[in-house]
């Protein structure tokens, strides 16, 4: 039964379909085009015939292009005002209850060279241990947990190659990403803090030859062979999103950065079946469980955060990337719209990426990324497709992305 408000209009609807670094720059090999124009797209080709293009700049000026200032300004939350840090989200998905004194910091579980005799002189060959599952990583880390744990120092468990460590009374030092400084000799790249830095260290000497390490070399897999600490920061201070928007949403995502995010702005977050953050996650589940939160349980907005597009530019794997915006268009967007008009509601559909995540550099940049904004119930024509240069095109520019939100419930 849908929802019909007191002067009897039914309610709109919302969603965001969110490609995770799915913008990028122009590529020789596509004479000049993008994964995001070169894509065989048929939804969004479709769409873009019926709906406004544009661009949005989601990065605050002098902030860093990652998916942590991104979404939230996406999401509506300005970056300048609410981002205390990276892992301080992760720590919320993870339920940790972060005490005022304490320090949330990211722990990858990376792969370095094991050639060189010191540590400083190893390169760092892989920020995702090829994407190890988290059952094998949760077996390492509790490795490297019982060896450098302290009272102040606690670890906890994540997902695939993203962990933490809570540091009490610790500083928000600055950090480098792991996916920033990928095939340089990591010396460079350490922490100054001496704690940190030796807790890396350490964790090479425990983690090289685990059996669980000796298993992949042996079937050429990246060994996931060091800690690596990033993202430093202190507990985040979200104001709830219906407070803010008078909408009750929805998370659907695999990563936990987002799920924290949602647990910060008292969003519900659904956890689907198969959704990995991969080039093969469950895309249909994905697009299915907005459908349900929207039609059938009562939500008035559904985030879904589509991550593969993000890490193949990572891995700079150009036909990865490619595919994965094929599977966002017809596994997803594809199953929302349809799905949405079969309900008879009303809605509005966003669809953007959060930053670029080009396949020549193989890491995020601050560059303003297009959106698409569909309304079900007007209809505008256009000669535009959806990608990055008929976005320029278009004239549409939104300056803050933290003012998304306000544009996609028709308050600006
Ligand atoms: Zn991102």
């Amino acid at each position: 039964m849908v929802p019909i408000s007191r002067e009897g209009r039914k309610t709109m609807k919302y969603v965001v379909v969110l490609g995770d670094g799915m913008a990028d720059y122009p590529i020789e090999e596509l004479k000049g085009g993008t994964p995001l124009s070169a894509a065989n797209t048929p939804m969004l080709d479709e769409l873009a015939k019926m709906s406004e293009i544009g661009l949005v700049h989601t990065i605050p000026e002098g902030m860093a292009p990652g998916s942590d200032t991104a979404n939230l300004s996406v999401i509506g939350y300005d970056p300048k005002q609410y981002y205390t840090g990276r892992s301080p989200l992760e720590a919320l998905s993870i339920g940790v209850d972060m005490k005022d004194t304490d320090v949330a910091l990211r722990c990858n579980i990376v792969t370095v060279t094991e050639e060189e005799s010191s540590y400083e002189d190893r390169t760092i060959l892989d920020h995702s241990s090829g994407e190890i599952s988290t059952e094998d990583a949760a077996i390492l880390l509790e490795a490297v947990r019982k060896e450098l744990e302290t009272d102040i120092c606690k670890f906890y468990v994540g997902t695939s190659y993203r962990h933490l460590l809570i540091w009490d009374r610790g500083e928000v030092v600055e950090l480098t990403p792991p996916h920033d400084v990928l095939g340089q000799r990591i010396g460079e790249h350490l922490p100054k803090d001496d704690m940190l830095r030796e807790m890396m260290r350490k964790s090479y000497d425990i983690l090289n030859e685990h059996p669980i390490n000796v298993e992949r070399a042996k079937k050429g897999l990246n060994k996931a062979n060091s800690i690596w600490f990033w993202g430093a920061g202190t507990r985040p201070a979200l104001s709830s999103f219906k407070e803010k928007y008078g909408k009750k949403g929805v998370m659907i995502s695999a990563v936990d950065l987002l799920k924290g995010i949602a647990v910060g702005a008292d969003m519900t977050n659904i956890t689907v079946e198969g959704a990995n953050g991969g080039l093969n996650t469950n895309y249909e589940g994905k697009a299915m469980a907005a459908v349900k939160a929207l039609t059938e349980d009562g939500y008035d907005f559904a985030y879904i955060h589509v991550e593969a597009p993000d890490e193949m530019g990572h891995q700079g794997s150009l036909s990865k990337k490619i595919q994965s915006i094929e599977n966002l268009d017809q596994k997803v967007i594809k199953i929302v719209k349809e799905n949405l008009d079969k309900s008879a509601e009303p809605y509005r559909m966003l669809v953007l990426p959060d930053h670029p995540t080009p396949i020549a550099i193989r890491t995020h940049c601050s560059d303003p990324v297009p959106y698409l904004l569909y309304d079900s119930t007007k209809k505008v024509e256009s000669e535009l497709h959806y990608n990055e240069a008929d976005a320029k095109e278009s004239g549409n520019y939104i300056a803050q992305g933290h003012d998304m939100m306000d544009y996609l419930f028709g308050n600006k």
